[in-house]
This record gives structure tokens, sequence and C-alpha cells, in this order.
């Protein structure tokens, strides 16, 4: 590569901001944009403490990214032409890269059941978190972290509500015992009913439906089962998994399309064993970098190093005044060591806002 590139990271969330810091300073004369939709940062690891009705902090992307001379471009991405390295936007504009970081994260998954994505609400992205828990029972469906959190938010916050949490296994199942026991308990002093052993088989307006055929009547349903990714690599002929996630090697480079590389949420990245990294905030921060330093390494003519990564810890909240923080081995199966209480909710509140100083926010 030459002088003079354009470098052109879509998706200003964790993985996109932290490859554009990254980059600024780092990708000598090239050019850096960054393309996001939204014109402000919202701290989407916090969206169930704003449906829990806390206000969240919120910052200006074209302010926070022009301060580092990195243009950007406040429009949705609605096709990637990988022929001839264009991205097209939804007011007719388009933008050509010489490289492209592809950073679209992910949004809610309410597909597959019946029901789910007409009455369900989410807490995946801002766009479909603006809504807040107004009494009444609250049906969480999903006990992974998400829908763990989100229990926990709503009935520390509020007390009138009931709260169910439904899921086909333990809240926290792939954590230690002892993380397990602790979610469960404080789950259970703030009165959220856990149903541990159901399966949800539709979504209707007054509640939802369990295989066997009992009904659980509920106000509102908050679908938290997992998360899909946009659709855009696929639709550009980009190699992708079988949910749309963009295929890379070790350098996070598209497996099919050399200029384009992919970080966070919409990418897969080969992880610790045969497992691929999971999507988290916790690897959309150091891929992103990566992918940043592989592309300003290939600019200088140069090969990179090997990305260093290894998860340390996973914290989930449980109100405002507890969460577990439990330590990870190297292959991201849980070590013995688990932080709780006020100690943990400390711990994670510290990683919340690491993350976005991580990410090059003020
Ligand atoms: C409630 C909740 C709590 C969470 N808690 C944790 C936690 O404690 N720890 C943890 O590690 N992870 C957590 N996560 C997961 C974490 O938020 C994601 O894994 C992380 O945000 C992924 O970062 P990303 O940069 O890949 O994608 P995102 O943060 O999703 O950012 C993608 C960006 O791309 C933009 N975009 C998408 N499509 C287009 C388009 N077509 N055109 C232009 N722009 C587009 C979006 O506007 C967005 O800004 C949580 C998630 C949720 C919902």
């Amino acid at each position: 590569m030459t002088g003079k590139q354009h470098i052109v990271v879509i998706g200003a969330g964790y993985a996109g901001l932290a490859a554009a810091r990254r980059l600024a300073g780092r990708a000598g004369t090239a050019r850096i944009t960054v393309v996001d939709a939204r014109a402000e940062f919202v701290e989407r690891v916090r969206l169930h403490q704003q449906v829990a009705g806390q206000r969240l902090r919120r910052w200006n992307l074209a302010e926070e990214l022009e301060r580092k001379g990195i243009r950007f471009v406040q429009a949705r991405a609605t096709r990637i032409d990988a022929v001839g390295k264009r991205i097209e936007l939804d007011g007719g504009d388009c933008v050509d890269y010489d490289v492209l970081i592809y950073a679209l994260g992910s949004l809610a998954d309410t597909g597959g059941v019946p029901g789910a994505a007409e009455f369900a609400k989410s807490v995946a992205t801002p766009e479909v978190s603006s809504w807040t828990v107004n009494g009444g029972t609250i049906a969480v469906v999903g006990a992974g972290a998400t829908g763990i959190e989100l229990a926990a938010e709503i009935a520390e916050s509020q007390r009138d509500s009931r709260v169910v949490l439904l899921s086909a296994d333990e809240p926290g199942a792939w954590l230690s015992a002892k993380a397990v026991a602790h979610i469960r308990a404080v789950l259970e002093k703030l009165g959220v009913e856990i149903r541990a052993d159901v399966k949800v088989v539709e979504v209707t307006a007054d509640g939802v439906r369990l295989a066997g055929g009992e009904f659980v009547g509920a106000e509102t349903t908050v679908w938290t089962t997992g998360f899909a990714v946009p659709e855009l690599a696929a639709r550009a002929g980009l190699a992708v998994d079988g949910a749309g996630r963009v295929l890379t090697d070790e350098t996070l480079r598209s497996i099919s399309h050399p200029e384009i590389y992919a970080a966070g949420d919409s990418a897969v990245i080969a992880g610790p064993g045969e497992r691929s990294l999971r999507m988290a905030c916790a690897t959309a921060l150091p891929t992103g970098k990566y992918a940043a330093d592989v592309v300003a390494a290939r600019l200088r003519g140069r090969e990179p190093g090997d990305l260093r990564f290894r998860y340390v810890l996973q914290c989930i909240s449980l109100g405002r005044r507890d969460a577990v923080v439990q330590l990870l081995h190297a292959d991201d199966t849980p070590a013995r060591t688990v932080l709780r209480g006020r100690l943990g909710a400390r711990v994670k509140e510290l990683i919340v806002r690491g993350a976005a100083a991580a990410a090059g926010l003020r």
C-alpha cells in the first residue's frame, strides 16, 4: 500500500471507535473516515439501566472523532460494493475506500419464536431501548448475561413490578458454581421469580406460552436470548458464517476480500481452543484496536504481530449494589475466584467506564 490511502471504518461502537482511535496518528498520511447511523454513542452495555429508568450519558460522535482528526459521516450504510470498494449510504451518497474496517456490531435476535419480533421488547440496541418499565409483570426471556442484568435492574428499581425470568438453564449456568449460587441468591432477594427449566414457544400481546401449554401473563415481555448481525457483509458477497458474521484470518482480514477487515460482534475471530471469540465489549475493544494495528502495519509495508488476547474476567451486574465478577482461565472457562456484592458492583462500574475510555471517549 502507498500513501493517501482512505481507511473507512463502518460502525462507531466499541470496536469501530477503538480502531479509529488507534489509527489516528499511526496511519501516516492515510485519511480516516468513520461512518455510523447514530449521531451519538450510547453505552450499549448499560441499556438495561436505561429501561429501568436511569439516564445514560451520550457522546457526540462528530465532536469525539473530529477532535482526533477523523472525519465522521453520520449515515446508515445500505450496501457495500466490494468490487468497486464503495459504501452506499442511505442519503444517496457514497464513500469510497481503499481499506475497510467492518464493525457493524449486532442487534436483537427475535427471530425463531412466533410473536417475539412483533410483541417482545428488547434492550439490544439504543434504537429499541427507548421504552421504560411501567409496573405490572415483566417476563424476561433468556437468562444469559443480558437477561440476568435486566431482571435484577428492573426488580431493584421498580419494587411494584413482578419480574419473571424464563430460561431453559440456570441463570449464569456457564459460570462457576459460586457465581451461579450468588446470582440466584441476589435475584431471589430482589423478588425475581426464576423459571429455569422452561422453553418459550410463543409471545403474545399479553404474555408468553411455554412448551407444554402453560401461559405466563405479562404486561411486558423482553427478549434477551441472543444477538443477530447486520446483513451487509453477506449481501456484499463476503465470506460469512451461518449467522452472517465476517470470516476472518488470524489478522482479522476477511478471508474473501483482502482489503476488508472485521472486528467486534460482526466478525468471526478465532479464539482459544476450537471456539471463536464471543460477542462482547471485552472482545470488541481489543479486536478493533488490533485491526487498526494490522492496517497501520501493512500501510507501512510491514507484517503485523499476533493478536495478543485473553479474557480475564466476566462481570454481570445485579442491580446497582451487587454484581458477580467471574475470573476466567485463558480459555474463557471460569476460574475459582469470584468477586461479589458491593466490591463486585464497584469493579463492574469501573470496567464499564474503562470501556468507554478505551474507545477514546472523554
Ligand atoms: C444490555 C447489554 C449489556 C451488555 N453488557 C456487556 C458486558 O457487561 N460486557 C461485555 O463484554 N459485553 C456486554 N454487552 C455486549 C456488548 O454491548 C457488545 O458485544 C458490543 O457492544 C459489541 O461492540 P461492537 O463495536 O462490535 O458493536 P456495537 O456496539 O453494536 O456497535 C456497532 C455500531 O455500528 C453501527 N451500525 C450498525 N449498522 C449500521 C449501518 N448499516 N450503517 C451505519 N452504522 C451502522 C451502530 O449504530 C453501532 O454504533 C452487552 C450488551 C447489551 C445489549
